[in-house]
């Protein structure tokens, strides 16, 4: 008799990007983290931080976060709950919601995979619902399915595109089940989901401090939804999911809109320099609202150019699968970092065409 449940049998643990030890020397592009560094504010939290705060449980509830979340985007504090880091949310939704065939979970794909990992260990039925080629939401499919739990990825990884607001409240409609709309990448994107909230009690909005705000490392993330949606999601969660560090960083970096604005602005000015360079070099780029692109080589030899360029010390991210395995995604870095990548990436380029 195995130790585990079949479902745990079963599946492969989710796999993240690769993470070098911290002071190698190397280009990390790889897992979408954010180039710059926290908010200072934040970071002088750590240095004043009273040990009675580590002492005592943390708030189970991380309230002060909410407070400031409410304040920034205008959504009353009671319709907030955080997380550690917006995938605990995601496990949080999955243990509340799905259950077997009748509760089944429902995503287009590709889409950030550890919503798969997640599902697997849940004895619950899961429909995969293929986006076109040029990314066109599956909408009709979706509808078909009427998941318990319906996850939409806006902007979506590893595309970068946005689903339209229209198309949400379409879907937000047509469901009898939870949709979750995972703004993770929402800093670097024009508009956002938000004002559905307010129309529909099935809507539930992920955003993470993980991107946007510089701090992966924290583990900090918040869901926006009805108090009634969020009153199941706060019976399933780990009592004290927040730690009183991350509940006083968390802070901080939200209340520090300004820098957030500016390093996320520099990210997408980078991005749009870098789509362009990409092009030149022969790549098919897809517009991204994101801190990554979708590129696909000229040869569309993605897995020769990510080995070549990991021997040379620049991370980017390969998936082996179906689709997109002939492409890399490539977090958007400082302008120095892309610079030496279109470097590395000409050099390797004129190579293969003096190969071929
Ligand atoms: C990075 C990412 C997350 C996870 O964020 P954490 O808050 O770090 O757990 C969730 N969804 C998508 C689509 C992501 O890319």
């Amino acid at each position: 008799m195995s130790y585990f449940r079949s479902s745990v049998d079963a599946m492969t643990g989710y796999k993240p990007g690769e993470q070098p030890k911290p002071g190698t020397p190397i280009i990390k592009l790889n897992t979408n983290e954010n180039p710059y560094a926290p908010s200072p504010q934040a970071m002088e939290v750590l240095k004043t931080l009273d040990s009675e705060w580590l002492r005592r449980y943390p708030d189970p509830f991380a309230r002060r976060f909410c407070q400031a979340v409410s304040e920034v985007l205008g959504v009353p504090a009671d319709w907030i709950i955080a997380g550690n880091g917006s995938d605990e949310l995601l496990n949080v939704l999955i243990r509340a919601c799905a259950e077997g065939h009748d509760r089944k979970i429902v995503y287009p794909t590709p889409t950030y995979v550890l919503y798969r990992t997640l599902a697997a260990m849940q004895p619950a039925q899961v429909v995969e619902v293929p986006y076109s080629h040029d990314f066109q939401l599956p909408l009709e499919a979706i509808i078909q399915a009427q998941g318990a739990l319906t996850f939409i990825a806006s902007p979506n990884s590893p595309s970068g595109h946005v689903v339209s607001l229209d198309m949400l409240r379409h879907l937000a409609q047509q469901l009898t089940g939870v949709l979750v709309i995972d703004e993770a990448y929402v800093d670097f994107a024009e508009g956002s989901a938000l004002p559905l909230l307010k129309e529909f009690e099935n809507v539930i909005v992920l955003r993470t401090l993980s991107k946007g705000y510089g701090l992966a490392g924290l583990r900090m993330g918040f869901g926006l939804a009805n108090p009634t949606l969020l009153s199941g999601l706060f019976k399933v969660k780990d009592s004290y999911n927040i730690d009183a560090i991350a509940t006083l960083v968390g802070t901080a970096a939200m209340q520090d809109q300004a820098y957030k604005n500016a390093c996320a602005a520099k990210v997408k000015a980078s991005r749009e320099q870098l789509t362009v360079a990409l092009r030149q070099l022969g790549f098919t780029v897809l517009d991204s609202q994101t801190n990554f692109v979708l590129a696909t080589p000229p040869n569309g030899d993605a897995e020769r150019l990510y080995l070549a360029l990991k021997e040379q010390g620049i991370l980017v991210r390969y998936f082996n699968q179906p689709g997109l395995d002939n492409k890399l995604r490539i977090t958007v870095g400082t302008a120095e970092q892309n610079a030496a990548l279109l470097k590395i990436l000409a050099t390797l380029l004129s190579e293969s065409r003096v190969e071929a």
